[in-house]
C-alpha cells in the first residue's frame, strides 16, 4: 500500500504532518510522503485522509 499527496491540491495545512510525523512531511509549503511503505502502523490513515480538507492524499493499492 502506498499514500500518495496530490502536490497540485495539497495547501500545506499541515494536518496530516500532525496526524502522522512518521509518513508525512512538509517541504516548502507542501506535503510530502516520507515512509515509502505507510502501513498505518502508528496511526490511522484512512482517519488522516479523511482529515485532509482537500482531499490530496489517497492510497494506491499495488
Ligand atoms: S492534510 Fe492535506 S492539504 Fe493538509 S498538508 Fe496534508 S495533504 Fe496537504
Amino acid at each position: 500500500m502506498k499514500v500518495k499527496v496530490d502536490q497540485e491540491k495539497c495547501i500545506g495545512c499541515g494536518t496530516c504532518e500532525l496526524m502522522c510525523s512518521q509518513c508525512f512531511q512538509l517541504e516548502n509549503g507542501k506535503a510530502q510522503v516520507i515512509a515509502d511503505d505507510c502501513s498505518g502502523a502508528d496511526c490511522d490513515i484512512q482517519d488522516v485522509i479523511d482529515s485532509c480538507p482537500v482531499e490530496a492524499i489517497s492510497i494506491e493499492k499495488e
